[in-house]
């Protein structure tokens, strides 16, 4: 895959948030309760956390259960606590509200289809019938592919009506938005400019054909809603920004400022996957682990101190720099032996 810095494009719409007052912040962790919160998504959280302490600014928690199939209702409460324990608060959230609540996604359905129906009106949505057999051909073709998946070539794009009208006689469509003819470009806080051509990673479904609303959809109608200015994640998402900022724009909402932070990997190099039970936050709980010695890693492994010592979240903040920022991955390794 290309790196996002050595893409060329030109744009005459980049987006560089002016610095706002940091009691006028606000930032977000917004976990999906289908795995547990393991060390890489814990780190994330507490990197987004940080952000907002220092810059006193609000920091709201937000649930992203849209799929509900793949969430489940014990690890959301989970998170909740393993958050906690490791010196982490939030100034609105699922269990404690706040001016936009509700704060977990199954409940806000109505601000999607709102989004939805806007879309839809100004003519940027379309159905897509290919099954998963095509897409799974898409898939295997030699091109480069975002980390959100195969670049969709927009087949169902330019379907006659009558193609239309007798393919949607056999299936229930999925609906893609079509992608704006113009490149993005932003200014990430942690990778500094990042350039996307026009077209990048192909029109990309909003509404799946079970109904359920995409993540990018939900993503940023939430964002949008709760009046979010700072989205710090995991740079594993940077695939997904030049498709939400073409969303913020299609919807005419203000583009918040991005920062995505290398993640956390495995021993072998490779990213932390949620189902390795090993390594969540609430086994080490279990296991008797201090919080502070984790976050001492997690400071550690991002260049926040020093030596790899116990410390609280809380004493971080005033340390907290993202210029300073580890910018490489960090691997787990014995050092982490808890
Ligand atoms: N819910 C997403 C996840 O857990 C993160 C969304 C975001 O931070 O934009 O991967």
């Amino acid at each position: 895959m290309t790196s996002a810095s050595s893409r060329q494009c030109t744009t005459a719409h980049p987006h560089s948030a002016s610095p706002l007052p940091g009691a006028a912040r606000r930032g977000r962790f917004a976990p999906t309760p289908s795995g547990r919160l393991h060390l890489g998504n814990a780190r994330t959280a507490l990197l987004a956390w940080l952000q907002m302490r220092n810059a006193g600014g609000t920091f709201i928690l937000r649930m992203e259960d849209i799929d509900r199939a793949r969430s489940r209702l014990d690890i959301a409460a989970e998170l909740l606590t393993d958050l906690r324990w490791l010196g982490i608060d939030w100034d609105e959230g699922p269990d404690i509200g706040g001016p936009y609540a509700p704060y977990t996604q199954s409940e806000r359905e109505a601000l999607y289809e709102a989004a939805y129906e806007r879309l839809q009106q100004a003519g940027l949505l379309y159905p897509c019938y290919c099954s998963r057999a095509e897409l799974t051909a898409i898939a295997s073709a030699p091109h480069g592919l975002p980390a959100e998946g195969p670049v969709y070539p927009g087949t169902c794009r330019h379907l006659s009506p009558a193609e239309r009208a007798e393919r949607a006689a056999r299936k229930q469509p999925a609906m893609r938005f079509s992608l704006p003819d113009r490149p993005v470009s932003f200014h990430d806080l942690v990778l500094g400019w990042q350039h996307f051509p026009a077209g990048y990673g192909g029109d990309f479904i909003v509404k799946r054909a079970d109904g359920v609303f995409s993540y990018q959809l939900a993503v940023v109608a939430d964002d949008a809603a709760m009046h979010i200015t700072d989205v710090l994640r995991g740079d594993d998402l940077l695939d997904s920004t030049p498709r939400q900022i073409w969303l913020y724009e299609a919807l005419g909402l203000p583009v918040p400022q991005f920062a995505h932070v290398p993640l956390l990997l495995g021993p072998d190099g490779r990213r932390l996957a949620k189902r390795d039970g090993a390594i969540a936050i609430a086994e080490l709980r279990r296991l008797g682990v201090r919080p502070e010695r984790v976050v001492g890693q997690f400071a550690y492994s991002c260049g926040l101190i020093d030596r790899p010592e116990p410390v609280a979240a809380r004493e971080l903040i005033p340390l907290f720099d993202l210029t300073r920022l580890n910018r490489i991955p960090s691997l787990i390794d014995e050092a982490w032996r808890m």
